[in-house]
């Protein structure tokens, strides 16, 4: 370690360089814990006594953008999370950090909108923070929420579905090591659109588009699916997008993952605005969307009962888990193959 050594935005971007942070100057630092679902495991939330509990911080830029606002945001992402665990969100903690400024009609619009997504996700903020740093020292506002949950009513029902066509999930939970050769992996709807309207706001990129933010709740939707069974891990794409997901998921679970690039549901305004910008939609945030792995023989039924949501109305089967490699490929539209390595971090910096 040089003593000159700094972060970087790129350590806040959700791909190779973020994780190699939090592995070699977080993780490796504090106590370890015994907890069935505990830091170590770096899953979308710990389980402490069979409570889901997560904790995330918001800061993303603009603080109004096409289709959210950070409050929007801070109540899906940390409800996301909890859900993609197979928990049942129940209560939130809501954090502020203002700066000295900040109008107070734009803190009215955010917290109309934390209410309202509080609501539509049947949860409440039970307790909170409330801080003020001198002008200059942050950007407008910044938000932590985290949130506890409890173990989902279809979830032991929905892991003896697995169990019922195939052996080797252990785990009580959802979690990113679950996932064998043979399961399919589906994606809920179109990849790219919060990253490529976050992008579309912001000045000096010089592009306008229609599309906006899928930032909503999921635990809705999600409960739906467990009620039909066979989902054997859940995940949501933010930062680093599909590629940084499917990467985590082959490296935990030690198995290779084959998807088809015909078979991704994209908007038409995300791929030109992707091409326009040379990045690739693969690795965009998204915050409204979650990727499922399945038995083989559900993925179908699950399917099915996903289209029917309108949160889900665009899911897609996109490939699925293998032994024949390791790590992450795509059959790509012109018939070829090619690796879709981790992300070294998301190319939208400040998504969420
Ligand atoms: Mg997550």
């Amino acid at each position: 370690m040089d003593k000159s050594d700094r972060i970087v935005m790129a350590h806040g971007a959700g791909g190779y360089l973020m994780h190699r942070l939090i592995k070699e100057h977080i993780l490796s630092i504090l106590p370890r814990d015994n907890f069935e679902v505990g830091l170590h495991a770096l899953d979308d939330s710990a389980v402490v006594n069979d409570v889901v509990f997560k904790s995330d911080s918001y800061t993303v830029k603009p603080l109004f953008f096409p289709g959210g606002d950070i409050g929007r945001l801070a109540v899906s992402g940390t409800v996301n999370d909890i859900s993609v665990m197979g928990g049942k969100p129940i209560a939130l903690s809501l954090a502020l950090v203002l700066e000295e400024g900040f109008p107070i009609y734009d803190l009215d619009r955010i917290m109309q909108s934390i209410a309202s997504t509080c609501r539509e996700a049947d949860v409440y903020v039970v307790t909170g923070d409330t801080k003020v740093v001198e002008k200059g020292s942050l950007d407008g506002c910044i938000i932590n929420c985290s949130g506890i949950g409890v173990r989902s009513q279809y979830l032991d029902y929905n892991i003896d579905v697995v169990r019922r066509f195939r052996g080797g999930i252990e785990a009580r939970w959802l979690l990113d090591s679950n996932i064998r050769p043979g399961d399919k992996i589906i994606v809920s709807g179109t990849i790219g659109d919060h990253g490529v309207a976050i992008l579309s706001c912001r000045e000096g990129y010089g592009f306008e588009s229609s599309i906006k933010s899928d930032v909503r709740p999921l635990n809705r939707m999600i409960e739906k699916v467990l009620s039909v069974g066979g989902v054997v891990s859940m995940k949501d794409p933010t930062r680093g997008g599909l590629a940084n997901l499917l990467n985590e998921w082959s490296e935990k679970s030690h198995v290779g993952i084959l998807i088809k690039e015909e078979d991704i549901p994209i908007r038409e305004g995300v791929r030109a605005a992707c091409e326009m910008l040379g990045i690739d939609p693969l690795e965009i945030g998204n915050e409204g969307k979650v990727v499922l792995a399945v038995v083989a023989e559900m993925a179908e039924e699950i399917l099915e009962v996903l289209r029917e949501t309108d949160e889900g109305k665009d899911a897609a089967i996109i490939g699925e888990a293998t032994d024949e490699f390791e790590g992450v490929a795509m059959e790509t539209l012109i018939g070829g193959k090619r690796i879709i390595p981790p992300p070294l971090g998301d190319p939208v910096p400040r998504i969420c």
